[in-house]
């Protein structure tokens, strides 16, 4: 096990065990992210040393995984009394990194600033309002310009990339300028869940809750990152608690609806969809041309309409992307000095224009797959269970759930009409066979490669 490259051969098989035991006891996923990264040593007779590749892994294999790895060593090997969980630094060379002081050291613990800086372009004035995001927008303009709190907490969900962090820095904004004694705060989960983690390693917990329960104004950004993280969800739970008890004014974003939130208590759902939930829906045309028009004018730039327009039917995807290509467009302009035109524009965006035009339709999939397996094209339709046809079905069927947008039931209907129950089965299924056959999961990499291409 190359991971354990500090330990002796005959260590080996209990190091093997170890992970083993770890892998059952955490789960496939848990383990993966935090505990297989690391690497593990006997540091003494007592001791166990894990090194963990960052600091935040670290800290969180210290306050999420400390105890129990501890008892599960100390079962193998009662000698064992001491867990040190040191950050391996960034050169491997180097010598290892301090071991966890058994004392917190007061100069260290975390007191600064709790949230994040401010992006000062995200503001109210620039933002482009239309049909998909004006009630999200509303809102929050509602919950900026009111000094009382109008609906708590307000639940700003869309896509990635359409505007949820750009709103809530511009309640931020406007907050500070017109009642700049009111306390706010903003910042990512992750962020929330890295200062909790450092105040639970420095059994600062307390300073931690009343720094969050003293402000006004908490803004948390992208809570779908709290999924699964069942620490930092309660405590997120109950700040969140306390501040509405308060009335203070929280504002959440998340990529999903409080209801398809995965991961999260029922209770922290339910609680989190008491204000008002406000979604911002994917761009349509207009908007995307308003948003083009209006950012093209403040690079003051000459862009041709046309291009403008041209930009706004291909780039589909997001706002983000949208300026990507703008921002691209206008360096590759003033480099070479010259106009910006429909062609140059085409050549310069050749890859966001092809990424945004890959649109396969389960047509496409089902003759690309028929073709492949050699059987007859109705055969997608067909109530035929052979395995010769079921099997390129399923392949098809599976196809169609990955690279299109398409539900269960709509793929259903465009094989002969079948129910979602089937397609879901043929998606467990085909993913399983690619499990246990090479081949088979090659073969079917090779379809997708060549529909996607
Ligand atoms: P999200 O947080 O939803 O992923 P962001 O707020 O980070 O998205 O937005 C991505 C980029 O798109 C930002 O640069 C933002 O300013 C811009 N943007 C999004 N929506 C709009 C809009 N309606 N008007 C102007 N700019 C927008
Ligand atoms: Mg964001």
């Amino acid at each position: 096990m190359t991971n354990d490259k500090h330990s002796t051969s005959e260590q080996a098989p209990f190091w093997a065990r170890l992970r083993s035991r770890l892998r059952a006891e955490f789960g496939e996923a848990a383990y993966r992210s935090w505990l297989k990264p690391a690497s593990f040593e006997q540091a003494d007779d007592e001791t166990i040393r894990i090194l963990a590749p960052t600091r935040f892994m670290r800290d969180w294999i210290e306050t999420q995984y400390g105890d129990r790895l501890l008892r599960l060593w100390s079962e193998e090997n009662p000698k064992i009394v001491r867990l040190d969980i040191v950050h391996a630094g960034a050169d491997s060379d180097a010598p290892i990194a301090e071991p966890l002081p058994a004392v917190p050291v007061q100069t260290e613990s975390p007191r600064a600033e709790i949230g994040a800086p401010l992006d000062p372009r995200f503001r109210f004035d620039n933002f482009v309002v239309g049909k998909p995001n004006e009630l999200a927008f509303a809102a929050a303009r509602r919950v900026a310009e009111s000094e009382s709190v109008p609906f708590n907490p307000l639940f700003l969900y869309g896509g990635v990339g359409l505007g949820k962090t750009h709103l809530m820095h511009a309640i931020a904004w406007q907050i500070r300028k017109t009642t700049p004694e009111r306390r706010v705060i903003y910042l990512s989960a992750e962020k929330f869940m890295y200062q909790f983690i450092r105040a639970m390693r420095f059994k600062d917990t307390m300073a931690f809750k009343e720094q969050f329960r003293s402000v006004d104004v908490l803004m948390i950004d992208d809570v779908q990152f709290f999924s699964g993280k069942d620490n930092t969800q309660e405590e997120f739970f109950h700040t969140f608690n306390a501040l509405v008890d308060h009335n203070r004014q929280v504002i959440i974003s998340a990529d999903k609806s409080p209801n398809d939130l995965e991961g999260m208590e029922e209770r922290m759902k339910s609680r989190l969809g008491w204000g008002l939930v406000a979604d911002i829906h994917p761009t349509i045309y207009e908007l995307r041309l308003g948003i083009l028009q209006s950012k093209a004018e403040k690079m003051e730039f000459g862009i041709p309409l046309k291009v403008l327009e041209f930009l706004a039917h291909k780039i589909t995807s997001n706002v983000r992307e949208l300026e990507g290509a703008l921002n691209r467009l206008v360096a590759y302009a003033r480099l070479i000095g010259r106009p910006i035109d429909l062609d140059n524009t085409q050549e310069v965006l050749q890859d966001i224009l092809r990424a945004n035009d890959r649109k396969v339709t389960i047509e496409e999939i089902q003759k690309r797959v028929a073709e492949h397996y050699n059987i007859r094209l109705g055969e997608m339709y067909s109530a035929r269970r052979s395995r010769a046809i079921a099997r390129p079905r399923q392949v098809a069927m599976y196809l169609s759930k990955q690279l299109t947008e398409r539900s269960l039931p709509e793929i259903g209907r465009k094989f002969g009409g079948r129910d979602h129950t089937t397609v879901m089965h043929a998606v467990r299924k085909i993913d399983e066979l690619c499990a246990l056959d090479t081949s088979f999961s090659e073969d079917v990499e090779l379809l997708r490669r060549m529909l996607e291409g």
